[in-house]
């Protein structure tokens, strides 16, 4: 029988952190996290430094971390594709991945070096393929060049399974991403007072293609704006998502809980 305490605590699955600190700093979050009833996290690599925070996220804590590695577009002059993706077998030989990524396309910051971004993206996608894992794709002011780069991959396994994080699209982004059969994760920003577009974004997902994150240590939701961000904030994601669709924040939590089950573990 289930005891009162426990049905009354929302559990959460937080599905994309970053972790970068000292290892101490790393066991504070997640203490934090877990006291906050965040029972998962995904924490997802991009670069050398991040992919090792991950990793050490993932082995201090194997219970309550899954792992995503990966190389994120500002990477992406650093070394070939080649390189990236042997670096990725190499890591993939002594870790459990849950996901490949993050990986993407940002023209925001970097505009000058979209060919090379969309080579090393696609490299990941083709890489995640192979190995039947989702992708967790960043894209951000490149939503033509991202659909290009997905409908251009040889898929050769189950095909496309992944999410896009972090997403601040609108509607027909977002629906030509549903259209193949992304996830769509939101993050603090969906509080934000100026959000009502990517609100409306956030209405039309369906249940269950509907992740959160906190994106940590960025974009600390709404009331907690300027503070470093951290996987204990991610109720606040969820109760604006809550408002947003009609629901009640226990039952963003618990969908949101499933499909990041469905898909990292
Ligand atoms: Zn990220």
């Amino acid at each position: 029988m289930r005891r009162k305490a426990d049905m009354s605590k929302e559990t959460f699955y937080d599905t994309h952190a970053h972790f970068e600190g000292t290892p101490a700093e790393t066991v504070a979050v997640m203490e934090r996290a877990l006291a906050a009833g965040v029972e998962r996290i995904v924490a997802v690599g991009g670069s050398a430094g991040l992919n090792a925070g991950a990793l050490a996220a993932a082995e201090a804590y194997p219970e309550h971390v899954r792992l995503a590695l990966g190389f994120d577009r500002d990477q992406a002059m650093a070394a070939t594709p080649e390189v990236f993706v042997e670096t990725l077998r190499h890591l993939a030989e002594e870790h459990a991945f849950a996901a490949v990524g993050e990986t993407g396309l940002d023209f925001h910051y970097h505009p000058e070096t979209a060919e090379a971004q969309g080579a090393l993206f696609a490299a990941q996608l083709r890489l995640a393929d192979e190995w039947g894992l989702p992708v967790v794709i960043h894209t951000r002011e490149a939503d033509g060049a991202t659909l290009r780069v997905l409908d251009e991959t040889p898929w050769r396994g189950q095909g496309l399974r992944g999410v896009v994080h972090c997403f601040t699209g609108n509607q027909e982004f977002a629906a030509q991403l549903l259209d193949r059969q992304l996830a769509i994760s939101f993050s603090g920003i969906v509080t934000f007072r100026n959000a009502d577009l990517l609100r409306a974004s956030a209405a039309m997902v369906p249940d269950e293609r509907l992740l959160i994150e906190t994106d940590t240590p960025f974009l600390a939701p709404v009331p907690l704006r300027g503070q470093r961000n951290e996987p204990a904030f991610v109720a606040h994601v969820a109760a604006c998502l809550a408002t947003v669709r009609g629901t009640t924040p226990e039952r963003i939590a618990e969908i949101t809980r499933l499909n990041a089950r469905r898909m990292f573990g």
